[in-house]
């Protein structure tokens, strides 16, 4: 490992002293660091993709797609060009400035090309993933009023066009035969609604359209304040929200790219989320961008092969991904990667998502030669807001420190700041680049997450050590009451997944005359092992000896696999839903 460019390059990280940063940091040095006008008139796309354009970065590959079989590279100027000719398809449509246009493709060059040319364009961009079914299409772009959808042929009948009176105009892309089919699922609801198509007077060519488009379009000047874009978050604790980001989030990402992902001018940089949900936006369009780095786009479904063929043909020097991503290649992917595939380029690995278990960790040392920093933020915070560092030591299981320009806290229900160890909800100090401006027609949710000045509600639980390392305990809506204490699920799964036979584990509480609630975990186990009580005795002491007679669940129950949003949460709301009989929730971000 020893000699590689790509390992040397570590010794140049781009935080070395976080104390330092952390004392003295401010946004507005990266303001003046970019040059960002003092006015606040800015466009996120002409920070983005327009000024590496007109510099030295001009032919560099900004994207290099990849299916598993095709490839297609955009270098910054073609990015430029390609993205102004959508902005001018969209004017010719009269698409207006706060205007919202959806992007429902899976992550082809299209994709990125509309997503950027929307915002060129002065409109709201809307990223919806296509594990969408109709219901979930047709409640989001009518809660959007959406006047514009980018989207294949393949899923057209997902969208019901008489369902939808402020869509004005459909435009399809053709997807290339080597994508992979995604297997569309019935759908019934929209085959009977397909037929509001059969005109087809709304759609236009995606191609035709950009072929009689103009390459000259000037990038329409916007406030730090305007919107950029309407994200929905991903449905972990009920109805997603049509969370509203800004312009002036540019700092935030660029920062973050530097110092967290610690991207450096010749990385090789893959984000694996789609660009559907916010990782794969603010941390796979934003910050590589900003940062003019090369990122490589796959596009196909997971499999370890292909994900680590993937890492070894682009030298992928900076890996954004999830512990679930990671935990499947752990159990499922050959033994040694290293010893298979050349991954001698990979200098460093970070997560988002939800917790990384310190045993992947471990695994990833052995596998890589890495630590992983996990990252902590949400849809709503825009941005990575408590993360480890390269310069700092790795506590497996933590989320890591708050990035310099954010404080953090753990408070309890007046807002008052909890010593080290407890467990409370993770606050914020509200303000910063990233945050979202508000919840798109519910301005009583986006209240609500602000209802304890100073602090930013985050919904989740923590606690933070005597080091300012924050632990991360569960949602506030999954705590278990029991005899008279307050417990997140997170310890007792976590705990769960390191004895042999368990795969995974979710924990919820279950009402109890006695107890108020017990604790109940729901295991998969790993291949070759099977259900008995003697077993469930087992796990019953394992947890007893390791965590205390307090955390041991009372029930258990083996589950063939637990419900997971598409972005790989466990989905606690329904496992309770389940226990007790109740409706189980929206579903429509589910994995399956
Ligand atoms: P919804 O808000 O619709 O219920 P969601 O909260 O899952 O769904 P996201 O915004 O995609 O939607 O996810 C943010 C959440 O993911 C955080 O609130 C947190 O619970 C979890 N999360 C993110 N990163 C981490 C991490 N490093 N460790 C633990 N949990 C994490
Ligand atoms: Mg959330």
């Amino acid at each position: 490992m020893k000699g590689s460019k790509g390992r040397l390059e570590a010794a140049l990280e781009n935080l070395i002293d976080y104390e330092q940063a952390y004392d003295t940091f401010q946004w507005d040095d990266v303001e003046r660091e970019l040059g960002l006008a003092p006015s606040g008139e800015w466009n996120i796309v002409a920070e983005a993709v327009d000024r590496q354009a007109a510099g030295r970065r001009k032919h560099k590959a900004a994207f290099r797609f990849y299916d598993g079989e095709a490839e297609q590279t955009l270098t910054y100027l073609q990015l430029k060009l390609l993205t102004n000719k959508f902005a001018n398809v969209l004017r010719q449509m009269e698409v207006q400035p706060g205007e919202r246009v959806a992007v429902f493709l899976p992550p082809l060059p299209e994709f990125y090309i509309a997503f950027l040319g929307i915002i060129k364009a002065g409109a709201i961009v809307i990223p919806l993933s296509t594990a969408f079914m109709s219901d979930a299409m047709t409640e989001i772009l009518r809660d959007s009023e959406a006047a514009v959808v980018v989207t294949t042929p393949r899923l057209l009948d997902r969208i019901v066009s008489h369902r939808l009176p402020d869509l004005r105009q459909v435009i399809l892309a053709e997807e290339k035969s080597s994508a992979p089919a995604e297997a569309p699922g019935p759908d019934m609801a929209a085959a009977q609604d397909a037929k509001g198509w059969e005109s087809e007077a709304k759609t236009v060519s995606y191609a035709n359209a950009m072929e009689i488009s103009s390459e000259s379009f000037n990038t329409l000047v916007m406030g730090r304040e305007d919107p950029m874009m309407l994200l929905y978050t991903s449905g972990s604790t009920g109805k997603p929200k049509g969370v509203i980001h800004v312009h002036g989030g540019i700092p935030h990402y660029y920062q973050t790219g530097k110092w967290v992902l610690d991207l450096h001018e010749r990385d090789v940089y893959w984000c694996t989320s789609e660009p559907s949900w916010v990782p794969g936006i603010s941390y796979g369009i934003w910050a590589p961008l900003l940062l003019g780095v090369t990122s490589v786009i796959y596009y196909g479904e997971f499999n370890a092969e292909k994900w680590y063929e993937v890492l070894a043909r682009y030298r992928v020097n900076v890996w954004y991904t999830t512990p679930t991503a990671l935990r499947k290649l752990m159990n499922f992917g050959p033994a040694n990667p290293a010893q298979r595939y050349n991954l001698k380029e990979l200098r460093h690995i970070a997560t988002v998502g939800e917790a990384l278990n310190p045993m992947v960790i471990r695994w990833s040392g052995n596998a890589f030669g890495l630590r992983i920093c996990d990252t902590w933020w949400m849809t709503e915070t825009g941005g990575q807001l408590i993360s480890n560092f390269r310069c700092l030591a790795v506590k497996p299981g933590s989320m890591g420190r708050p990035i310099p320009g954010i404080y953090a806290a753990v408070i309890d229900e007046q807002g008052r700041e909890l010593p080290p160890l407890e467990v409370g909800q993770l606050g914020i100090r509200a303000g910063w680049p990233a945050m979202m401006r508000g919840i798109w027609k519910d301005e009583e949710k986006y209240s609500e997450y602000f209802r304890l000045p100073p602090w930013y509600l985050t919904g989740d639980l923590a606690y933070r050590d005597a080091d300012g390392y924050f632990w991360f305990q569960g949602r506030v809506d999954d705590m278990i009451k029991t005899a008279g204490e307050r417990l997140g699920p997170f310890e007792v799964e976590n705990k769960l997944a390191e004895h042999p036979a368990v795969l995974e584990a979710g924990v919820i509480g279950k009402p109890d005359p006695l107890w108020g609630e017990i604790i109940k975990a729901f295991i998969v186990l790993r291949p070759g092992y099977s259900w008995s009580s003697q077993l469930k005795s087992e796990l019953q002491k394992f947890i007893e000896s390791r965590l205390g007679s307090h955390l041991v669940p009372r029930e258990m129950e083996a589950r063939p696999a637990l419900p997971r949003t598409r972005s790989g949460k466990i989905l606690r709301r329904v496992l309770k839903a389940q226990e007790l009989g109740l409706p189980g929730g929206d579903l429509s971000t589910l994995e399956d």
